[in-house]
């Protein structure tokens, strides 16, 4: 594997993440398959899941232009907007985010740290939120250019042509982690959102020829819409840093396990939450990883990955979103009370 000359980045993630064998959820779930989890949830504890990863090549960006704010955008118990918060405040930066939804009358969650890490935050209802946001975005920035300073915009997720750069990178992990697990070829799924994880991957892939088929499952929105994301963030990525080698790049996205909503998790989805922890002693959330591994499980057992003996799971982090959900997990009392 040839290395590729990647732009700037400063270290905020623990890197590399351990690549880990599941040997209990293989038997329980693997339908003859091997599992194995890929652990970005621990790429820290406040700086933790896949947004650390592009925000290491955004903060390096912001500081190298000599911008000293970060505006960011998502929702309230949004896991981007609480590491762009972290990541401005270890960089010297000031973060401000712009929230989907209510100003909450119990702050908890991730909304809680991002307050804690002094992000300045505006909440919107969720209509104006989503018939607005791009104006919002662009009258914050105006706000404080007024006040001599220089705010950079980050859009959702940090998923664009230079944070996508993060799971490129990763792709170099990935490739030593196959050759040290003796894995050939496997197929890697990971939960996805605003389709940068999804898009880094599966550009990374190609470009270092990893031996990984990447799919995206979808928690908001739907197939075409990945689709078109993903290539709209590598032709971003191509347009920003141009010279970078041809490849040929396939979205692959399992629609179907949205369920009632972004955010909202079925009692199948809460149930392997909790079953999945016990099992394994590994933490996934109800509205990215859980429902991703929950698709997961049901593919396996339709039989989409027959032929490749290897799966990878990305954990891609959010654990601070059971929290918010925590009266959700009502069916562990009667287990628990014995
Ligand atoms: C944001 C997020 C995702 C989705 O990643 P995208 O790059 O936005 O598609 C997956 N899992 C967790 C825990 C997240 O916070």
């Amino acid at each position: 594997m040839s290395r590729l000359a990647l732009p700037q980045r400063v270290a905020l993630a623990q890197r590399p993440t351990p690549l880990q064998y599941l040997p209990r959820a293989s038997e329980r779930w693997g339908c003859g398959h091997r599992l194995w989890v890929k652990r970005d949830d621990l790429t820290g504890c406040l700086l933790s899941g896949n947004k650390v990863r592009k925000l290491e090549f955004i903060v390096a960006h912001a500081l190298a232009e000599g911008y000293d704010t970060l505006i960011t955008c998502g929702g309230l118990q949004s896991n981007h907007c609480r590491a762009t918060a972290f990541a401005a405040a270890q960089a010297g930066l000031g973060a401000h985010l712009v929230l989907r939804g209510d100003v909450p009358t119990a702050p908890q969650g991730n909304y809680l740290l991002g307050q804690l890490a002094g992000a300045v935050i505006s909440c919107y209802p969720k209509s104006r939120y989503v018939a607005e946001l791009p104006g919002l975005l662009d009258g914050w920035r105006a706000h404080y250019a007024q006040q001599g300073r220089k705010a950079l915009v980050i859009p959702t997720g940090g998923s664009d042509g230079l944070g996508i750069w993060g799971y490129v990178a990763a792709c170099e992990e990935l490739h030593d982690d196959l050759r040290s697990a003796g894995i050939e070829a496997a197929q890697l799924v990971t939960a996805t959102g605003s389709g940068g994880t999804q898009a880094g991957l599966t550009l990374g892939a190609a470009l270092y020829g990893v031996p990984l088929t990447v799919w995206g499952v979808n928690v908001c929105d739907d197939e075409a819409y990945f689709l078109g994301k993903v290539a709209a963030d590598v032709a971003d990525w191509r347009s920003r840093f141009p010279g970078q080698p041809e490849v040929a790049v396939t979205a692959r996205v399992i629609d179907g396990y949205v369920g009632d909503g972004y955010g909202v998790a079925s009692s199948a989805v809460l149930q392997l939450i909790a079953e999945l922890a016990a099992l394994e002693g590994l933490l996934l959330d109800p509205v990215y990883t859980g429902k991703a591994f929950h698709g997961l499980v049901q593919e396996l057992q339709a039989g989409r990955f027959e032929g490749t003996r290897d799966v990878v799971f990305l954990h891609s982090g959010g654990v601070f979103g059971v929290f918010p959900q925590a009266d959700q997990f009502q069916f562990l009392h009667a287990v628990s009370g014995g």
